[in-house]
């Protein structure tokens, strides 16, 4: 549903007698409130108020409990659906994507560089400790449904134990050269993982990838072309394009799906849905996308529209655009590890082969730290 309000995005304060064990006092608290337009708001809640809003016109009740009997300020249905759609915010597309060429054909180390310096904007520091999203960590939306739950007559129960599952995308030609390494630490620590390959790119290596899928390895579909259109387009044309993958999808037993530089539509997932395919394209906390900061705010996997989408939690490498060096990931990435544990969400760690990411002997030493540290600690 086409929104035409813009959101408003508010601090958050729980009260402390409800809020959860993993409630972190430095991190991201916010939440998007959604417009008038698409579900009014609740003319007053009774009681003691459990979750407050701070917004640029004052405070407001967001949860309020009587007599034990929870109400919220929005319709939970309505509210849920738009923040895991993610409906509270528009990605922009680039204008690369317009140009004649293919944005590949320009150097890797050139296009590293632009994507370093786009990306830079989008940094955690820059924007501030407060600015919404959060970032690696953003618990807004995940303490508000906690306390929903319960309180009132909430349906997102937190689930016992968080899932690690590994995934890659593989961007280029020249990644190839560095999945059996990247793979064979993980295998070392008796993991299995998710690639996902570009279906019409540089020709996919079927040696590398039939060498994954012996070992138990799954292959998903990273796109097209990686052009970074696909998003944008019409419906019909994002069916051609995928049309156009079946091969290596019926290969591979494709199902499942990660979006080229995390581009994401509902029309694409409308697409998506109808091939049958799991998303990977959202992020609980997205400072990773080119068109924008934004993310699903959630950090388990979640179905909407069918289409069952499973955010990444981890994008490991992205602090590499803020500055800080291939050493010092792990230590970044540590404490939101820990509060993913804590809360049940789920542990889903992107990287990728090639060169310019995690293809070179630093970022491999690096990735193997983070493996020790996911699955030493929690065999
Ligand atoms: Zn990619």
């Amino acid at each position: 549903m086409p929104i035409s309000e813009p959101a408003q995005i508010a601090r958050i304060t729980v009260d402390p007698e409800y809020r959860p064990a993993w409630f972190q006092e430095d991190a991201g608290a916010h939440v998007p409130l959604p417009p008038r337009s698409l579900t009014p708001p609740a003319a007053e809640l009774p009681g003691v108020v459990a979750v407050w809003a701070d917004t640029r016109h004052g405070r407001l009740p967001l949860v309020s409990v009587e007599a034990e009997r929870g109400h919220i300020r929005y319709d939970w249905t309505d509210w849920r659906r738009f923040v895991l759609g993610e409906h509270y915010c528009t990605q922009t597309r680039p204008l690369y994507t317009r140009l004649p060429f293919h944005y590949h054909r320009v150097p890797g180390a050139i296009r590293h560089v632009a994507a370093r310096a786009l990306l830079a904007r989008q940094s955690p520091s820059t924007q501030g400790e407060t600015t919404f999203p959060g970032f690696p960590i953003e618990q807004g939306f995940e303490l508000l449904a906690e306390v929903w739950a319960r309180v009132g007559d909430g349906r997102e129960a937190t689930p016992p134990s968080s899932e690690i599952i590994l995934t890659h995308d593989i961007d280029t030609g020249a990644g190839y050269r560095w999945v059996k390494p990247t793979a064979e630490l993980e295998l070392a620590h008796g993991y299995r993982s998710l690639w996902h390959v570009v279906g019409r790119g540089e020709p996919p290596d079927h040696a590398v990838l039939d060498w994954l899928v012996e070992r138990g390895c799954t292959i998903g579909l990273h796109g097209y072309n990686h052009d970074n259109r696909l998003a944008f387009l019409p419906a019909d044309r994002i069916r051609r394009r995928l049309d156009a993958c079946r091969g290596l999808i019926e290969r591979y037993d494709a199902r499942s799906f990660r979006s080229p530089s995390w581009f994401r539509s509902d029309a694409l997932f409308r697409v998506l849905r109808d091939y049958g395919m799991v998303d990977y394209s959202r992020l609980d906390t997205d400072r990773s996308c080119p068109g924008g900061v934004g993310g699903c705010l959630w950090t388990k996997r979640f179905k909407l529209d069918g289409l069952t989408h499973v955010p990444t939690t981890v994008p490991f490498e992205d602090p590499l655009y803020w500055g800080r060096s291939a050493e010092q990931l792990v230590d970044f990435w540590l404490p939101k590890i820990a509060w993913l544990r804590a809360c049940g969400g789920n542990i889903v760690v992107n990287t990728h082969p090639d060169p310019q990411f995690s293809g070179n002997t630093r970022m491999l030493r690096a990735y193997d730290q983070l493996l020790t540290a996911l699955f030493d600690t929690c065999p």
